[in-house]
């Protein structure tokens, strides 16, 4: 009778698990026939340089308008990508689609001579990064928006580069190329600030959930990667900055640049070409 029991219980899980996967298998198929229908868009977020109060670029967040549905963060739909090489479909679209953006906005709007121009961030998750693929993607996306690779940045997180030395390999080459490789969501990984010197990488941003936080401890950690950062070289963006006194505060780190709510939510593209430079007040 115990044996029938577990058998039931073994055909529940069957059951749930099978259901799961054909979830999974479906909400694959519908990312494939979005990304092919052209339901994908991309959001920009504005980073700013702290020190000039001066718009530093923009970081390209995805959205899928899904028909019926509405606006479908990448948190429901990124993570199912990255089980298989989908992710790598679409984040080659978000590379070509947001170089192509950035260039057409620098053709419309050309900053005066000596300014620093605007650069375009990219997420590159890091099945794409262990990808032999991702060098022909990001050439390819240069070559075709014509956008020097100085202005593309590629955000990757730290997990990626500790654990895969592929992945390490990979993003050494890209950097050769010219691109800005910037680490996202520090201090969510494994690494230590010791091992940043051995990374090839130019900026670091650091992970909202600690420079909101106000634990004890948690605002002296901040300002210790600010400095352990700067010591390696590497510039340093404070994320998800919703507070006026976290302004000042990270200025009076020395903290490069801050990017969050209170400087501006993600926009669309038409949004952005209508703002193109937020004031901020400099130094204050
Ligand atoms: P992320 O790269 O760390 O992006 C920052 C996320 O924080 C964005 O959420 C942004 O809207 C949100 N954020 C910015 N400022 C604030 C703030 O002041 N407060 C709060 N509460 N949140 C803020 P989003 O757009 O939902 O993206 C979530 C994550 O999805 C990204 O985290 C990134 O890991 C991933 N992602 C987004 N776009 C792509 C993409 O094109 N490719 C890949 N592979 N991943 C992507
Ligand atoms: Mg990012
Ligand atoms: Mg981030
Ligand atoms: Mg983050």
């Amino acid at each position: 009778r115990a044996k029938h029991r577990g058998r039931g219980r073994a055909e529940l899980f069957d059951e749930a698990l099978r259901l799961q996967l054909s979830a999974r298998s479906e909400m694959e198929a519908a990312i494939v026939a979005g990304l092919a229908a052209g339901e994908m868009t991309l959001h920009y977020q504005p980073v700013l340089d702290l020190a000039a109060g001066r718009l530093e670029g923009y970081e390209a967040l995805v959205r899928w308008e899904r028909p019926g549905v509405g606006t479908v963060p990448p948190g429901d739909f990124v993570p199912v990508a990255e089980e298989s090489s989908l992710i790598c479909d679409l984040d080659r679209w978000v590379l070509h689609e947001a170089t192509r953006q950035l260039a057409e906005w620098r053709a419309a709007d050309p900053v005066e001579p000596g300014e620093p121009e605007p650069t375009v961030a990219v997420n590159v998750s890091g099945r794409h990064l262990a990808d032999r693929r991702i060098l022909a993607d990001v050439t390819d996306a240069l070559a075709a928006s014509g956008l020097p690779p100085r202005l593309l940045v590629l955000e990757v997180t730290e997990t990626v580069l500790v654990n895969d030395p592929v992945a390490f390999t990979h993003l050494a080459a890209l950097r050769e190329l010219g691109t800005t490789i910037a680490i996202d969501d520090f201090g969510t990984g494994y690494t230590s600030i010791g091992q940043l010197g051995n990374m090839p990488v130019d900026t670091l941003k650091i992970d909202r959930s600690f420079v909101a936080s106000t634990q004890p401890g948690h605002p002296e950690l901040v300002a210790l990667m600010i400095r352990a950062a700067h010591t390696f070289g590497l510039t340093v963006v404070a994320e998800g900055v919703e507070e006026e006194e976290q302004v000042a505060w990270l200025r009076d780190q020395a903290c490069d640049q801050a990017q969050g709510y209170l400087l501006s939510r993600p926009l669309p593209a038409a949004a952005v070409a209508a703002l193109r430079r937020p004031a901020v007040p400099a130094g204050a």
